[in-house]
């Protein structure tokens, strides 16, 4: 600190004041901090996977809330044990679906055994097998070119890709916060509800949609 002031000569005939030195005449304005912001992005380039998920992310039709909770887990800023562990909580690391894995992003969403049994489940009720792999954003392009093969359009396909990864985490706010125990058969419950209720937002025949048929023909309604 010594060292920073040492060069800086006080006036002194101004009294102290904090000024924003991207633009020094007309002081902090928004224009001027979107400028800011911008250009620190530009300076750390977003992977094309990154990219194409956070947009997938804004076209759906999941809730707001969903899509926000979407762009945190693409960006890697959702309060992950791991995450938590190297800000200084002391925490068990495990994860509380299947207790053996170190709960970061990838392994609660996509490669923890607990989650591979429920995308595997989804994947088969809509036509098709999966694989996800790489990263969180990696394995929703996976996804989404599976779901393409068997018809299912690409807004869509990231609709369910949101919708399934929102339940995982409302699931594991439950077991940690309420004491829940992990169920399969309940979680796969919730992803298919939740999939009938906001991914038919769109769909003008919704009111002729009922629960049981979309549950036998899920394709055909998600469009
Ligand atoms: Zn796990």
């Amino acid at each position: 600190m010594r060292l920073l002031i040492a060069g800086v000569i006080p006036l002194a005939n101004e009294a102290d004041r904090i000024l924003w030195l991207k633009d020094k005449v007309k002081g902090y304005t928004t224009s001027s901090g979107y400028s800011a912001l911008f250009s620190l992005r530009q300076q750390q380039p977003v992977e094309d996977s990154v990219r194409q998920c956070l947009l997938a992310c804004w076209k759906t039709t999941v809730p707001q809330r969903t899509k926000a909770f979407g762009w945190r887990c693409v960006v890697d800023r959702l309060p992950v044990k791991k995450s938590l562990i190297s800000r200084g909580v002391n925490i068990d690391s495990r994860c509380v679906l299947c207790q053996v894995g170190e709960e970061d992003a990838c392994h609660l969403f996509k490669d923890c055994v607990f989650s591979k049994l429920v995308w595997t489940e989804i994947s088969t009720w809509l036509g098709f097998g999966v694989d996800l792999h790489g990263s969180v954003s990696e394995g929703m392009l996976v996804w989404v070119r599976d779901c393409r093969k068997v018809g299912i359009s690409k807004d869509s396909a990231g609709g369910v890709w949101f919708t399934v990864m929102w339940c995982f985490w409302r699931y594991r706010n439950e077991i940690i916060f309420n004491g829940k125990s992990p169920s399969f058969s309940d979680l796969v419950w919730n992803i298919k509800i939740k999939l009938w209720k906001w991914l038919n937002l769109g769909n003008i025949y919704l009111s002729k949609c009922n629960f049981y048929d979309f549950c036998k023909n899920p394709v055909g309604n998600l469009g």
